[in-house]
């Protein structure tokens, strides 16, 4: 290196970790962050894609956006409500806030009046039973595949479950019931065909080494044309007769019916006819946090609770008071998404088309990652060219589109009418193209 190597001129690390940007950046980035932000300018110098005098100015613009998550919000113009890839359900802003509320020292486990321990979510709890009065306890653990798993163990382990045939499902991400229960050390007792499924199929497989009746929502698949299958209300009468309870795993979380999916299968009804037990998720259609929900009578959820699994599956404190907050609060963004009012969502769609100078087309949503499958969500999107798509997901913000066939599609059911804006910006520059390459 000589006196007039430029490279002299990087600014130094001491230098660089002792500036203001480096400073404010500490109050979300760990010291290793900061200074691999650092490191890298450097090097970037040194390899000559960097003036040196530039270094320090690079380092602040990188550590000013570096946020703590690398996780990105996307917008969601899929038209898809629930989207597994999306992390499901966005939060309502009730649930936001409680969240924040019970990032620190909570009395999750702990009454204040006493100084004596309590029993934990119990708010979680009371929220979801004046949701769903026909349930007589409830317990929240953290996902639907736990709640069905601790359900099968404690009701059914060296016994057998019974279930049809028609309802052996396969969820995304692994989840297989068949799978799932062999894993409990229950045995899976499969009754009747795939399409269909009667009474006396059930009444012929119990018997003393049953341990529960188990049935299952269909929640990402339709069996249609020759069917049959036995409904919540007489399955329970001969799961009662027989001694045994009766799990419904519902999946999607409606606590009540919705006139929307009128073929959506909801826990209050479930109950009412007669299942011991629901479990269903907290962030397919009841909208909140990753959740699994016991719901059933005061009996049957003891028992669960009382399982050592039970201990391995809870819910954390943050899930406890989000699901609390979705429960009890104004309706979640799914809800909304749900229930989007069409000549509104018509008026958005037809304002972004124009902003961007593109057609409008007519677009069905769909509910989404288990949930109502098949029910199409009439509306509209505005269709680009499909180059727009990469470009739409790797700008700022990040917005996810549907292709489909040579277009670009996009749907505003699920954007909240409060992003519109950005959502029109990050369209304009996508079709706009980067610098120099037309759209
Ligand atoms: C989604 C679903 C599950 C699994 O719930 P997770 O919350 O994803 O663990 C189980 N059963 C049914 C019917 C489902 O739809």
């Amino acid at each position: 290196m000589t006196q007039t190597d430029p490279r002299r001129r990087i600014p130094r690390t001491d230098q660089l970790l002792a500036s203001a940007a480096a400073e404010r950046a500490r109050a979300r980035l760990g010291e290793h962050v900061v200074a691999a932000v650092i490191r890298t300018a450097q090097q970037r110098a040194r390899r000559g894609e960097l003036e040196p005098e530039a270094v320090a100015d690079e380092v602040a613009a990188q550590l000013a956006e570096r946020s703590a998550t690398t996780l990105r919000p996307v917008l969601n113009a899929t038209g898809v409500v629930v989207h597994t890839n999306l992390g499901r359900a966005p939060l309502s802003t009730a649930a936001v806030e409680a969240l924040v509320a019970a990032s620190g020292y909570v009395d999750v486990e702990l009454d204040l009046a006493t100084g004596s321990r309590s029993r934990r979510g119990l708010a979680a709890r009371a929220a979801l039973l004046a949701a769903c009065p026909a349930a007589g306890d409830a317990l929240v653990v953290n996902n639907g595949a736990a709640a069905l798993v601790l359900a099968t163990t404690a009701l059914a382990a060296g016994k057998e479950v019974v279930v049809s045939r028609g309802e052996l499902i396969e969820i995304g991400a692994g989840f297989r019931l068949p799978d799932l229960i062999a894993a409990t050390g229950a045995r899976l007792r499969e009754v009747g065909t795939t399409n269909r499924t009667h009474l006396d199929d059930y009444t012929g497989a119990l018997g003393p080494q049953t341990g529960c009746v188990l049935k299952v929502h269909t929640s990402n698949y339709r069996v249609q044309g020759f069917t049959a299958a036995v409904d919540v209300g007489e399955l329970a009468q001969l799961a009662g007769r027989h001694g045994v309870p009766l799990v419904v795993d519902l999946g999607s979380g409606l606590l009540a019916a919705d006139p929307v999916l009128p073929d959506e299968p909801d826990a209050a009804a479930a109950l009412n006819a007669g299942a011991d037990v629901v479990t269903a998720s907290g962030d397919k259609l009841l909208g909140g946090p990753q959740a699994g929900l016991i719901l059933g009578s005061a009996d049957t959820v003891a028992a669960l609770a009382r399982h050592p699994l039970a201990r391995a599956v809870r819910a954390d404190k943050l899930t406890l008071a989000a699901l609390e907050a979705t429960v009890s609060g104004p309706a979640p963004p799914v809800t909304a998404a749900l229930h989007a009012d069409p000549a509104r969502l018509r008026q958005r769609t037809d304002a972004l088309a124009a902003a961007v100078g593109a057609e409008v087309v007519a677009h069905d949503g769909r509910v989404g990652g288990g949930g109502a499958p098949g029910v199409p969500l009439p509306g509209w999107a505005v269709a680009l060219p499909v180059a727009a798509a990469a470009r739409l997901r790797t700008g700022e913000p990040a917005v996810l589109p549907r292709v489909s066939g040579d277009r670009c599609l996009l749907d505003l059911r699920c954007v909240p009418e409060s992003d519109d804006e950005r959502l029109t910006a990050a369209v304009r520059a996508a079709v706009a193209g980067p610098a120099g390459e037309p759209g």
